[in-house]
């Protein structure tokens, strides 16, 4: 694994609007503490997403965008992009390896957090087709899009974008983590990230007591004992 020290740049890549917080906020709020820069991109505005459904969703995605600029603020995050595909028809297309690969060169990370791509047969919820979507086009564009000159020229020629070879990858989601992260500190900060979305978490009751034993578990699961909480991923060397 990196050293913690080797760590300056993070770019955290969702499918939606509170992913970043569910998966990863509370180790977010922890590189934030320490003065690593961390973007958010995320590849859809969630506009399939609320809890008051009608048919007529319009406002949705700029509601959603919003909610998540407040989310990330609240771990200490202020770059937030947005790439604006469609909710729910996300693909590992070319396109999206290309869009996420020119953020990775404009960004240059170290390390890139991003969605498991594969079915976690345990627990179906992470593995939503976008965050598939997402992760596999992620790791594409880790290896190797970014870092092959060659690949996507026009980042190159028309974008001056050189190419960029990320370090290492935090798989989020899948069935196999290989390493913990206390949060415990930054849990009150997790919890206020993930409640910054309010048209999606306001009306479910007892969310707060829902997310601390959630993340409670995978504490336990990690062996750092009662009264801590934690956060999973699945670590993959890429330098
Ligand atoms: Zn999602």
């Amino acid at each position: 694994m990196l050293p913690e020290n080797e760590i300056n740049r993070v770019l955290v890549v969702t499918a939606h609007p509170d992913d970043a917080d569910f998966g990863a906020a509370g180790s977010v709020a922890l590189f934030v503490d320490r003065g690593v820069e961390v973007t958010y991109l995320l590849v859809t505005d969630g506009d399939a997403g609320g809890n008051e459904r009608e048919l007529d969703n319009t406002g949705m995605a700029e509601l959603r965008r919003t909610e998540q600029r407040t989310a990330a603020k609240a771990v200490g995050v202020t770059d937030v992009r947005f790439l604006g595909y469609s909710d729910g028809r996300v693909v590992p297309s070319l396109e999206l390896r290309r869009d996420i690969a020119r953020v990775i060169r404009q960004v240059r990370p170290d390390l890139v957090i991003t969605h498991h791509p594969d079915r976690n047969y345990q627990f179906i919820a992470p593995s939503h087709p976008d965050h598939r979507a997402v992760g596999g086009a992620a790791l594409d564009a880790v290896y190797p899009d970014a870092r092959n000159p060659y690949a996507f020229p026009e980042l190159v020629k028309e974008e001056g974008l050189e190419a960029w070879t990320v370090r290492e990858v935090w798989l989020n989601g899948g069935s196999t983590p290989n390493h913990w992260v206390d949060i415990t500190e930054a849990m009150d900060r997790k919890l206020a990230a993930l409640q910054s979305h309010v048209s999606q978490v306001s009306h479910v009751e007892g969310f707060a007591d829902f997310v601390r034993s959630r993340f409670a578990a995978w504490a336990e699961q990690a062996g750092f004992g009662e009264g801590h909480y934690a956060e999973g991923f699945q670590v993959v060397s890429t330098a």
